[in-house]
């Protein structure tokens, strides 16, 4: 579904990523770990379209080749990002960021069945009644930033999640609300990268790809990630 060939990424001269090649299949939910500073948001990011990275290789998407395309259209195309610190935007409400996004995806929507799925799902999640009004990450803890994350997922609905560090800053209810629903989703058919420290996501990714100081140095199947939670990244 998504291949990463070659892949370098510098910002201001400095090379951060280098010679990066990855493929994620279609429906698998693929991990990508490491240690603090090797590159993974800066890769997550640099798959997204984010502008400030200056990148070389290839990304394609579903076969076609998107590393020049915009944000917004690489979105149209059913990618996702979840980034691992989500910004607040005053002056959006969360109802008309999720609209307007659906709806650039998909095509109109009847408003309010469409808020009242939102509303639905927000709840489900255990996010308050007053959420939908409320300005994009205003004002919200790190935790409720990954459940409204989540929202976003689970109503936009993209083809590739990729998701940064997803379990940052949940407590354990709420890491467990978190595997559930992204579990539910890849059994639905939706394609993971996941950014993550602890592997307590999934007892399950089909994938796991370990990256340090800019470069893959290991792809492997779950077992891998015993050894992790046993050596660390240092073995
Ligand atoms: P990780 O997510 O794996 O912890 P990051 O991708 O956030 O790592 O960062 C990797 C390295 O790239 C770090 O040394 C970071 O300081 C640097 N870096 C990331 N973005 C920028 C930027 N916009 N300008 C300068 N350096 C950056
Ligand atoms: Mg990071």
């Amino acid at each position: 579904m998504l291949k990463l060939q070659n892949i370098t990424i510098t910002k201001d001269d400095k090379t951060i990523i280098s010679d990066i090649s990855l493929e994620i299949k279609n429906g698998n939910m693929h991990y990508l770990m490491g240690p603090n500073g090797s590159g993974k948001s800066t890769l997550a990011l640099a798959i997204m379209g984010y502008p400030e990275y200056e990148v070389e290789g290839e990304i394609i998407f579903e076969g076609q080749d998107i590393t020049r395309l915009s944000p917004d259209k690489r979105a149209k195309l059913g990618l996702f990002l979840s980034m691992q610190y989500p910004p607040a935007i005053k002056g959006v409400t969360i109802l008309s960021l999720l609209k307007n996004s659906y709806q650039a995806i998909y095509g109109k929507v009847n408003v309010l069945e469409f808020r009242k799925k939102v509303l639905d799902e927000a709840t489900k999640l255990g996010l308050g009644a007053d959420t939908l009004s409320r300005y994009v990450n205003d004002g919200f803890s790190g935790g409720e930033r990954k459940r409204l994350e989540l929202l976003q997922l689970i109503i936009l609905k993209p083809k590739l999640a990729i998701l940064d560090e997803p379990d940052s800053g949940l407590d354990i209810d709420a890491t467990k609300l978190m595997s559930t629903e992204l579990e539910k989703l890849s059994k639905e058919g939706m394609t993971f990268l996941i950014i993550t420290h602890l592997a307590q996501l999934s007892s399950k990714p089909d994938r796991v790809s370990i990256i340090k100081n800019g470069k893959i140095v290991e792809e492997g199947g779950v077992k891998i990630l015993a050894r992790l939670q046993e050596r660390g990244f240092n073995n």
